[in-house]
């Protein structure tokens, strides 16, 4: 079904990826009605409508729902039940089906590996007893993540030599888990694509990304990359997204290995993410068409835009303190800036991105 200029787009989540899905949205003609929790949301000033409710509150998504045409998001926790609410009385895109399989690190392995696609190897973790059995299976060191997010940067430890497994389980509150064996990576890049209704495809160009503080710091194009390999990991996108039936934007991480003999790249995928992406965040001013342009061409069955780059990118996260420097960046004039508008300046938050587009 195809939504033309002039609709309504929902959003869940108000944070500066729904502010930069708005801003594209209102380039084309629609209109944004922002569902999120807290009040001082980024995507608020630049939205048509906004509600400010809890995800679980039933009579304000009622409302939302009646308010607007389609449904969208911005993370992908949204709970199930709000999804499975919102999914019979509008049409959201991506579906529910893609939200399950991202939310859930055991269900997203499995899917990958069912389409044939490596990941680091793995093991369900339910209680002490099976994690003591994983870490013998799979080694030291590897790395314990709770199946599902959501817990305050309290999802992941590495087991080493030594350590004491049964209280770093216990320290993060002894969810449901995977073991993860640690993939020897020469690089991390991901894979930032759109798929419509129809199954037409466009996927940008693979981004190396540099993470600081377990946050994406850094993204590069061209990624030090063999064009097959590249080829490969567009390829890989393409067949997750038609087998979710996948409409929208989608991210997918993927760590590159290299062989220590003859140099051979292979590629491990590490997880998706069924929206607009930080690492391609480059695309707004660094290609013919934004992720968030193409997102909302996407959900709405508009023709996807050229996928194209302009130049050689380097995009840096603006976090915390880093945001004193907009006068800098706005003096170069290869540079991009985006502030998402965020009142409070705090250590680790992202405040705004710069994106360098070196043109050829
Ligand atoms: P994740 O939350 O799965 O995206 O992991 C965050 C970061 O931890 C990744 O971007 C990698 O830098 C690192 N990491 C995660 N899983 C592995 C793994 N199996 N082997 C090596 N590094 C990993």
């Amino acid at each position: 079904m195809m939504f033309a200029p002039g609709a309504t787009i929902g959003i869940l989540g108000g944070g500066q990826l729904a502010r930069m899905l708005a801003l594209a949205a209102a380039g084309l003609g629609y209109r944004t009605h922002i569902f999120a929790p807290e009040s001082d949301s980024p995507a608020r000033d630049v939205s048509a409508a906004f509600t400010e409710a809890d995800y679980e509150d039933e009579a304000a998504l009622q409302h939302f729902a009646a308010a607007v045409d389609l449904v969208t998001y911005e993370f992908e926790n949204v709970p199930s039940a709000t999804a499975h609410f919102l999914e019979k009385l509008r049409p959201l895109r991506p579906g529910a089906e893609a939200l399950v399989a991202s939310q859930d690190r055991l269900v997203e392995k499995r899917f990958f590996n069912a389409l044939g696609l490596a990941t680091a190897p793995f093991l369900p973790v339910e209680n002490g007893g099976e994690l003591a059995r994983a870490v013998a299976q799979i080694g030291r060191p590897s790395i314990l993540k709770s199946r599902r997010l959501g817990y305050d940067g309290k999802g992941q430890a590495m087991i080493r030599e030594g350590s004491d497994i049964g209280g770093i389980y216990r320290a993060m509150g002894a969810p449901p888990c995977i073991l993860e064996g640690v993939v020897n990576f020469a690089r991390e890049i991901s894979i930032v694509a759109a798929r419509t209704p129809g199954g037409a495809f466009a996927a940008y160009e693979p981004c190396e990304n540099t993470h600081e503080h377990h946050i994406l710091a850094r993204t590069i194009l061209p990624a030090t990359l063999k064009p097959e390999t590249a080829q490969k990991a567009m390829d890989y996108v393409h067949a997750i997204a038609d087998a979710l039936d996948y409409v929208g934007v989608l991210a997918v991480e993927m760590f590159v290995v290299e062989d220590v003999h003859d140099g051979q790249e292979s590629l491990v995928i590490n997880e998706m993410a069924p929206r607009v992406h930080n690492s391609g965040h480059w695309t707004l001013g660094g290609a013919r068409t934004s992720q968030f342009e193409q997102h909302i061409r996407a959900i709405c069955g508009l023709p996807l835009g050229p996928a194209t780059r302009l130049g050689d990118i380097v995009m840096t996260n603006l976090i915390g303190d880093a945001v004193e420097e907009w006068h800098q960046h706005l003096a170069d004039p290869d540079a991009q800036l985006q502030l998402y508008g965020k009142i409070e300046t705090r250590p680790g938050r992202k405040m705004g991105h710069v994106t360098k587009v070196l043109r050829r």
